[in-house]
Order: structure tokens, then sequence, then C-alpha cells
């Protein structure tokens, strides 16, 4: 993470960060916590003053460069002020902090390699945070904590430097592990990278495609590798279904599908939702067509069905689409590849247009799909669809 810094700070840091760390003496932070639960909030002019007291590097330094760490950092300030003795008085406002602010603070500060322990505030806060779903930035940074302690690497770079002008810099491992350099011009700090003991450069993070279920997806990033792991399963579920026992149990299956309307299941709306998916990827459409899912029922205009193997496999699936005044139209069918000329669709298509009609099929078709029209569509069908794909 880069961030920019005066000229003032940087110079003070890189002070307190020549020197060797202190003996800790134990229950430094104690007196920031001790304020906070006294309160809630601590001041700026208290805070200052404690860490003072805990960071004594550099001749007591960090009071005079907190304020523009605190800036740099992005860390929030509140205005506070003390309950009035009585309703109506003048308040007195000052500059202060909440807890949850002051824990992301002192994360922040440990990693560059002040002698602070944010720990004990940070566990209690963490507790306090619970399961909650949505977090602001210090929050985030109070449940990444144990994560990301000593794998970070931070740089503060002076405002309005160009690395152009850079010419020497010095390293060096203090004896918590924390690597410190100070790029240097004109012998004055403009940039001081801080590395913690456990940081890893980061992996290349290149856009793959997977061969067998051809997703795109970033490599190495977690959360799109466990994207990829989902719909991967999904897909391989989908190209080569097994037998459903919930299928199973609604067997013996008339004319060769199983309807999903808005009442069905929301299994089966989902699972007409993964071939619509699947449709999707393989003829590289936009869009998917059914927005049913495990979640909720499809809209009502929307019709699938689920075809369904000897065995009690979903082999495929199709979506009609039809507004109250127009007839329903055949938007898309997807058969699993094993299951594709097997014969499954020539069975169901005579109950399909008992129910829909003679009806249509939306552009664009598959050739299969036009081929298969031509030999057991219905006599209107077959015209339509004929006269459609020669002009
Ligand atoms: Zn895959």
């Amino acid at each position: 993470m880069d961030y920019t810094i005066s000229r003032k700070a940087l110079e003070g840091l890189c002070r307190i960060l020549k020197e060797d760390r202190r003996e800790n003496s134990s229950g430094r932070t104690s007196a920031i916590e001790r304020k906070l639960a006294e309160n809630g909030y601590i001041s700026l002019i208290e805070l200052t003053d404690k860490l003072g007291m805990e960071e004594r590097r550099g001749g007591g330094v960090i009071e005079y460069i907190l304020q523009d760490l605190i800036s740099a950092l992005g860390i929030p300030t509140l205005t506070l002020c003390y309950r009035p003795e009585q309703v109506g008085d003048e308040p007195y406002p000052f500059e202060g902090f909440s807890e949850i602010d002051v824990a992301h603070l002192l994360i922040q500060l440990e990693h560059l390699g002040l002698q602070v322990d944010p720990s004990s505030l940070v566990h209690k806060l963490a507790d306090k945070l619970g399961s909650a779903r949505i977090l602001t930035e210090s929050e985030l940074a109070v449940i990444e904590y144990e994560h990301r302690r000593s794998s970070r690497k931070i740089v503060l770079q002076v405002e309005g430097h160009s690395a152009a002008v850079e010419t020497e810099s010095t390293s060096h491992t203090d004896s918590q592990g924390m690597h410190c350099t100070v790029i240097s011009s004109d012998h004055v700090p403009v940039r001081l990278e801080i590395q913690g003991p456990k940081h890893e450069a980061p992996l290349e993070t290149p856009i793959v495609e997977c061969s067998i279920c051809r997703l795109s997806y970033v490599q190495n990033n977690p959360a799109d590798e466990r994207r990829h792991s989902t719909l991967h399963q999904e897909r391989m579920s989908t190209i080569n279904p097994q037998p459903d026992p919930r299928v199973i149990a609604l067997m013996p299956v008339k004319d060769g599908s199983l309807l999903v309307e808005p009442d069905s299941p929301l299994w089966m709306h989902d699972e007409v939702l993964k071939r619509a998916r699947a449709f999707r990827l393989e003829f590289g459409y936009d869009r998917v067509q059914w927005d049913g899912s495990s979640d909720n029922a499809a809209s009502p205009e929307w019709r699938g069905h689920l075809f369904v193997s000897d065995e009690g496999a979903i082999a495929g699936a199709c979506g009609f689409y039809g507004e109250a005044a127009s007839p329903p139209e055949l938007h898309w069918i997807w058969l699993a590849p094993p299951y594709r000329r097997r014969g499954l669709l020539k069975a169901a298509w005579p109950s399909l247009t008992r129910s829909y009609g003679e009806f249509d099929l939306e552009w664009p078709i598959q050739d299969a799909m036009l081929e298969f029209v031509a030999r057991h569509g219905t006599p209107r069908q077959i015209e339509r669809h004929r006269k459609l794909h020669s002009s």
C-alpha cells in the first residue's frame, strides 16, 4: 500500500526507525485502552500524549508527527465535545477518535515498525463485530489483523517527490524482522518502504481460461479461484449429469420433461438456471435467459422444462418466454453432450407443441436446432423456420 506523507513526518519516522527497539515494558497500550473503555472515545491530545509514552525513540518525535501520520494513513477523526453541564450550554469541541479508528491507527503504526501493540484492543473489537456483513475500512483492518500482521509492505513517499531524483538507499532489519528501506535525495529521506517479515512478493495474476469449464478467472486471486471452483463443479455436474435423487422421486416423468413454473420448487428453478448458463457459455451469448434461482422463482413470463433421462439425470433444459398478449416462444434449449442426438428432444416435442401451440423459436438458432425443426417440427414450424432461414 502506498501513502503520501509530509517531509517532516517522513524524517521523523526515519529517526525513530533508525534506533533499536527498546525493551518492551508491559501494558504499554493499556493507558489508551483504559481511556477508550472509560468514554468510548479518546481525544487527539490524549492519544498523542499516550503514544509519546510508548514510542520514545527519536527523542519523542512521534508526538510532533502523529497528526501528519494520521492524515497520511487516512484514519478518520471525529469532532467530539463533553456533555454540557446544562442543555443549551456552549459546547467545547475537540478532535478525537472512536475505539475502532484507534485500533486501525495502532495497526497501521505497528506495520510502520513503531512500538505499539494493538492486539488486545483488536481482539476485543473483533469479538464485538461478530459476523457483521458491512464494514468500515477500520473494521476491515480489525478483522484482517491476524491474517495480515507481519505480511504487509507499506510505502510512504514525500508529497511531490519524483523517483528520478533518488540518490541513495539504506536498508536494515529490526529485531522484530521488519525490513526498512530509506531512499534519500541529497541526504534527505524522500521514500520509506517497510516490509513485514512474512511479506511475499505478490504472485502474478493473469486471467486464464479453464480448458474444461471454459470460465475465465484471475489466477492467484483467492476469491476468484473460489468462484471458479464453485462454477467448475456446477458446470461439470451440468455437462456430465448423474442421476438426481430429487428427480428420481418424481419419476416416471410424463413426456420426458418436468415443467418448471412459478410455484415449482426452487431447486428446479436453480437447475434450469445452470443449463441457461451452460447455453449462454457454449454459444457465447451475453445474457442468461432465466431469472429463477435457488433463492427465487423465475418471472411469470418464463416457463422452463427439465429434460430427464431414463436413469433420472437432468439431461438438459429449455426456456419458453411469452408476455401476456403474445404466444410463448422457445428462447433457448440446451442438452448435455452425452444426451445430444439421442431422441430426447424428439420424444418431448409433441407434448411441448400441445402445451405451447406451434411455437416459434427465437433467433439466432443453432444449425443443429434448425436441422431438428426441419425433421421433427410441425408443418407450420418447418415452413416458418425454413423460410426465415433462407431469407
Ligand atoms: Zn473450470
